[in-house]
């Protein structure tokens, strides 16, 4: 019987996982990927926005030459947090339901080879993030082979027409890499104007990019169908056909609520967020936590590393006065 079982070895759930084992505790972490699974997908040339002090989990220095850390950068970071912190992860397992048991929760895991196993625990914390589950345009098209919700680098995109759905900082990194590589861009984006949450360092870029008609930018635009060759855009009053190659559909994500409902966590209608109480971060099924953006429903952007990485210290304090 373990005392705790953390889902997810992202930053927050790393983080949850060295504040337990500060309090006494000794959490095993399962994990579906490798360590930090989300930021191994994230963009291969990503710089974080966020400075590395903000990134800083269990007191560790995340030490770094320049300003602002590299994903090469934040990857070893959390690797070595891990090692040094001596934390039991089960990598490349995938937690596929959290039942109630008479002594507290059975865990159900399924490995790499598909074999299945059980563990039991007194308490879980769900860390899941959002990233395997990228908002959906849910228009003809979508699921054919030139469209891609998630952008690693530019390399493969070279010469072609691509289409960039979105407005935040993805889509714009990934429109000032294409640049690079002699792609014709169009971002095709709901919004009036640049997002609030676009970098203060990116904005006039692209505004420059736009202006020298290098990046082609539909404001107050929604993509409606994709086709082989071309996509309809409907943009003001009109709807345009635009010769393509390629879709990047770069409209975020949401956390998955199937574990959360599977173990009894009622969940918002509207907003897809936990039912849970944010001074403990314990969910409405007394000895089930959530930690991380799991806890922001759809309002992904209210929950970061930045934010997200504290909630360990607010489920660590409330569980040393519960478990022995
Ligand atoms: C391109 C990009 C850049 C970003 N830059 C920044 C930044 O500069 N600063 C900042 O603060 N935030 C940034 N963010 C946001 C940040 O990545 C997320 O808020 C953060 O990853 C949330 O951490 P988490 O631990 O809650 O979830 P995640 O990092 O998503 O970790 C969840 C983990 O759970 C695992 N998992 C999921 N389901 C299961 C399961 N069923 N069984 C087992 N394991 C499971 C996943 O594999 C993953 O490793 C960025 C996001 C993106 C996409």
């Amino acid at each position: 019987m373990e005392q705790a079982i953390i889902v997810g070895a992202g930053p927050c759930g790393l983080s949850a996982a060295v504040e337990l084992k500060a309090a006494g505790l000794d959490p095993l972490v399962i994990e579906k990927g490798p360590i930090v699974h989300s930021i191994y997908r994230y963009p291969t040339h990503l710089t974080f926005h966020s400075t590395p002090e903000l990134l800083e989990i269990g007191g560790v220095p995340f030490v770094t030459a320049n300003e602002r850390p590299t994903r090469l950068e934040g990857l070893n970071y959390y690797r070595t947090v891990a090692e040094r912190k001596e934390l039991r992860i089960r990598t490349y397992e995938t937690v596929t339901a959290i039942e109630q048991v008479e002594t507290g929760f059975a865990v159900s895991v399924l490995d790499l080879a598909g074999r299945k196993k059980r563990y039991l625990t007194r308490v879980v914390i769900i860390a899941s993030g959002y990233f395997d589950h990228p908002n959906k345009l849910n228009i003809p098209g979508e699921q054919l082979p030139k469209v891609n919700h998630y952008y690693m680098e530019a390399h493969p995109y070279a010469e072609k027409k691509v289409v960039i759905v979105g407005g935040n900082n993805s889509a714009m990194d990934a429109a000032l890499e294409l640049i690079r590589v002699g792609a014709e861009i169009t971002i095709v984006y709901r919004g009036e104007k640049l997002s609030p949450f676009v970098k203060a360092w990116t904005k006039p870029v692209i505004e420059s990019m736009v202006a020298k008609g290098r990046i082609r930018l539909l404001f107050a635009s929604t993509l409606v169908e994709i086709r082989d060759d071309d996509v309809l855009v409907a943009t003001g009053e009109q709807s345009i056909w635009l010769e393509n190659d390629f879709v990047l559909a770069l409209t975020g994500f949401h956390p998955d609520r199937e574990l959360l409902l599977s173990a009894g966590v009622k969940v918002d209608v509207m907003t897809g967020a936990p039912h849970y109480d944010p001074l403990t971060m314990q969910t409405c099924v007394p000895g089930i936590y959530i930690a991380g953006v799991v806890a922001a429903g759809s309002r992904t952007n209210e929950i970061f590393i930045e934010t997200g990485r504290h909630h360990g210290k607010l489920i660590a304090t409330d569980l040393a006065t519960k478990v022995q």
